[in-house]
């Protein structure tokens, strides 16, 4: 056998002999036993990921509460839940999701602009640990819910720092032009607001400033921003007893070079000792960085396409299954299943696309390949915003996805068939 030489930024993937595997199986049986397009996932790769948060954090008080929106499928977030983590949620959907995986529902924040009533009375029946709120309206209206149930919703503020992330415009969070958090300058007086109101009880401040952030400088200024604050509303008499620094760091993609997680908080902290605040409790919510480069999306070559302009290979997967590419013109690499390619074809420039009837279904462009139809490929870093964005469009049911650790692998989400599809809908009575 010769030594598998794992893929850049992928260290539980990698060709062993000419198969690529990830962790001890290779990826070629996985496809054969569930069919494609089908997901697959490392344990190891996210456990690791989560380990460098760990590390960074050794000797503090921290809360890591996995943001699930990144990859929400429930044996994804039994492991972390194993692992001791809480959870970031966007909707009560989410919320039940952590329950059915065994979440602790007081390691469970609440983030979101558009909470509805309902979604709130869920959390507070549950009694989860904390509110995150993005609006002063949201303060009133939490307030009056929690006492008509009796009790006090545990809340913190997410401030909009106005830093930007130098990130893609769509996934940029903590702009004064976004929806999201209260702007840094009203921040104080929306404090005070929600500590005057009954139904509430302050207990930490947060930001998230944005995703696939390959730069620390953001993250630095938008914690001297928040311990500003944090001085001003503790001197205005509101104690906050947790410190929230959101998610965002950014995985490799494309030969991008994001900080280590422990690299990135030994910075932080070092900027909270040097404030003061470094034995504060402090929460994070990573989402992208603990699974992204943990999944692939294997897909099979349906046709190849010579064109003039343009070379196409079209394959299984399509952008209902991953959705990144046409969304925010997001780029994955995509390697074959056997080193090197089809021996019998000749590399050639390739767009490659889905069956879906638009144009912007694309998963790669101006991809050199040597592929027939029949061949497997691996569309890679497929582990966040992939499956978990995923939508039926064209009646296409969703992959399979399956778990590997080691050399066991399983099934943790089966094919969806197309009666699964039609199970809410009903033809009109005549
Ligand atoms: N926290 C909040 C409030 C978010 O909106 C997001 C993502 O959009 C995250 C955490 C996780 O971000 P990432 O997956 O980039 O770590």
């Amino acid at each position: 056998m010769t030594t598998p030489s794992p893929l850049p930024g992928h260290p539980h993937i990698a060709y062993r002999d000419d198969a690529l595997c990830i962790e001890s199986l290779p990826l070629a049986d996985l496809a054969r036993e569930h069919g494609t397009p089908l997901y697959v996932y490392s344990k190891a790769s996210m456990l690791s990921a989560l380990a460098a948060y760990q590390r960074g954090f050794a000797g503090r008080k921290v809360q890591i509460c996995y943001a699930m929106k990144a990859n929400s499928s429930l044996a994804v977030l039994q492991l972390f839940a194993q692992k001791g983590c809480g959870f970031d949620i966007v909707s009560g959907g989410e919320l039940q999701r952590v329950l059915a995986a065994g979440g602790d529902p007081r390691k469970i924040i609440f983030s979101g602009v558009g909470k509805t009533r309902a979604e709130m009375r869920e959390a507070l029946a549950t009694g989860i640990g904390c509110f995150n709120v993005e609006s002063e309206s949201e303060l009133d209206v939490l307030s009056e819910v929690a006492v008509a149930m009796g009790t006090r919703a545990p809340i913190s503020i997410r401030v909009n720092p106005n830093v930007d992330p130098k990130t893609h415009p769509y996934i940029s969070t903590g702009l004064k032009g976004n929806k999201f958090g209260v702007a840094h300058e009203r921040t104080l007086q929306a404090y005070q607001h929600a500590a005057s109101l009954p139904g509430l009880q302050v207990v930490g401040i947060d930001f998230h400033i944005g995703s696939q952030i390959t730069d620390d400088t953001p993250y630095l200024d938008a914690t001297d921003r928040l311990l500003d604050l944090v001085q001003a509303i503790e001197g205005a008499g509101i104690p906050l007893h947790h410190l929230d620094f959101g998610g965002g760091l950014g995985i490799n993609y494309n030969g991008d070079t994001p900080p280590e997680a422990d690299a990135l908080w030994a910075k932080l902290l070092a900027k909270l000792d040097a404030r003061g605040y470094g034995d504060r409790q402090f929460m994070i919510e990573p989402g992208r960085s603990l699974v992204g480069n943990a999944g692939v999306c294997l897909t099979e070559v349906l046709y190849v396409k010579p064109g003039e302009q343009k070379n196409f290979c079209i394959v299984d997967a399509a952008m209902n299954d991953l959705p990144r590419p046409a969304m925010y013109q997001a780029f994955h690499a995509i390697v074959p299943l056997q080193a090197g390619g089809n021996a019998a074809a000749q590399e050639q420039i390739y767009d490659v696309v889905g069956p879906v009837c638009e144009s912007g279904d694309w998963i790669g462009r101006d991809r050199a390949l040597a592929v027939q139809p029949g061949d497997q490929l691996a569309v890679l870093s497929a582990g966040a915003y992939c499956s978990a964005m995923g939508s039926n469009y064209n009646t296409r049911a969703r992959p399979a996805e399956v778990l590997v650790d080691g050399s066991a692998s399983h099934l943790i989400r089966s094919r969806e068939t197309v009666t699964d599809l039609f199970r809410c809908e009903q033809l009109v009575k005549a």
